[in-house]
């Protein structure tokens, strides 16, 4: 007799993950707390989402069959004014994952001083299988099942990993139908035409760029005679290699999902982007540079700088120990977990963390939307001498803060994020 298959519904597997980008938040958090003294109150309302909707969004594909995404959106906190923050579509989202990045955004906002509360999107797909119209459809969805989360004064998204301008766009034109009118200001990083700002597409790179030439001044280090290596070609990565290229900064690595390149002499990072361009965005085939064998040697080659500009968690306990540069600059958001923190301090590296290195983005983007209020069109140049002011101002605090406590740059960056974020909360009150 054939045996009877039984059925029975198993609860999933708990993520056994010991870089869990929440736990690593929330483990910076807890000492940045400690150091400021912060009440048990304020503790309990700043660790939790204020906020996290998950929505699932049917959408036709193109051969006819309707497929369901998963998408989140994550409202962390508002106090300092309405949330604000990035949407990814990628297939390792995940809500953890989605909430740590939404904090990460109310910590940024503090850092560099604008006006902004947190928040992150995120939804769980493959945009490199999809086609435009797929997108399009998908993106609507999302925005429609959104609509009473974002607003202008409520919660503006904008680009992250696997969105761009298009995304931006689409998401505009939407939210604009279901208010009546053109609603540009509800999100940031849209297309130049269509009330983007100048600047917006370079400023995470440029903030990384800024970031890293007043660490090294801090390293008392001449950026004509430092090499550095960049993990990640997309936009914050190629951005940052170039900008740091043209301040005479020789970037010897590379690397992308294609693999991590190499030239001791330095990679000519124009043709390494035009390489890119002509090539579905992949560097495979670059001749400019040889391939490592494997790619995540790159974060442990023998240069001063590294700039993982990625995903989280590419830098943990397993690789540490072997990082050689002095340097650190975070473009991407979380990209060191908290257990590689005690390694990385132990070898005395300085580390200019995410919320500090690649607020550059949203910086601009505030721009953009106080351009949209505005009604008025700045100059390139006002853009990139304020957003250059401004991540100036904000290294220099949280510098200074860290040597105040003697704590490094990451934990410093948290103590200045939560301090005024705490203290808005005692000005405001009302719970
Ligand atoms: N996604 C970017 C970030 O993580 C930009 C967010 C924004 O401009 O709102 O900072």
């Amino acid at each position: 007799m054939a045996a009877t298959t039984v059925y029975k519904y198993k609860e999933p597997a708990p993520r056994v993950d010991a870089e869990n980008p929440l736990e690593s938040m929330m483990s910076r958090f807890n000492v940045a707390a400690e150091i400021l003294g912060l009440d048990e109150e304020t503790y309990e309302v700043l660790k939790a989402a204020d906020k996290q909707v998950i929505v699932h969004i049917p959408v036709t594909m193109d051969n006819g069959k309707v497929r369901v995404f998963e998408g989140y959106r994550v409202i962390h906190n508002t106090i300092l004014g309405p949330s604000k923050g990035g949407i990814r579509y990628d297939k390792n989202v995940h809500l953890d994952e989605v909430k740590a990045l939404a904090a990460w955004m109310t910590w940024k906002c503090a850092v560099v001083d604008i006006p902004y509360g947190g928040a992150k999107g995120g939804v769980i797909c493959e945009p490199s299988t999809m086609s435009s119209g797929e997108l399009e459809r998908m993106t609507r969805g999302y925005t429609l099942a959104m609509k009473d989360v974002f607003g202008p004064d409520r919660d503006i998204p904008a680009p992250d990993m696997g969105t761009g301008p298009r995304e931006m766009a689409w998401l505009m034109d939407e939210f604009s139908k279901t208010v009546g009118g053109t609603s540009p200001a509800v999100v940031t990083g849209k297309p130049l035409v269509m009330g983007g700002s100048l600047g917006r597409t370079e400023a995470t790179g440029r903030g990384v760029m800024v970031a890293t030439m007043a660490a090294l001044k801090k390293l008392d280090l001449d950026p004509h005679t430092v090499s550095a290596a960049v993990q990640g070609f997309g936009n914050v990565g190629s951005w940052a290699a170039k900008l740091l290229s043209e301040k005479g900064v020789k970037i010897k690595g590379l690397s992308d999902v294609s693999g991590a390149y190499w030239n001791e002499n330095g990679i000519d990072i124009d043709e390494a982007i035009a390489y890119k361009n002509a090539h579905a965005g992949r560097l495979d085939g670059f001749q400019g540079a040889t391939m490592l064998a494997r790619a995540d040697d790159l974060l442990t080659t023998d240069v001063d700088v590294l700039v993982p500009a990625a995903v989280e968690d590419v830098i943990t306990e397993h690789n540490a120990h072997a990082i050689k540069a002095k340097l650190i600059v975070e473009g991407a958001n979380g990209p060191t977990s908290a257990s590689a923190d005690p390694i990385i301090n132990e070898k005395g590296i300085m580390v200019v963390p995410d919320i500090l290195a690649n607020s550059g983005g949203v910086t601009v983007s505030y721009f953009e939307w106080v351009q949209n209020k505005q009604g008025f069109k700045w100059s390139e140049k006002m853009v990139t001498e304020r957003a250059d002011r401004i991540m100036n101002d904000a290294f220099e605090k949280v510098y200074q803060t860290s040597q105040k406590y003697d704590v490094p740059m990451r934990i410093a960056a948290y103590v200045v994020a939560i301090d005024k974020v705490a203290q808005t909360y005692k000005f405001r009150g009302g719970y």
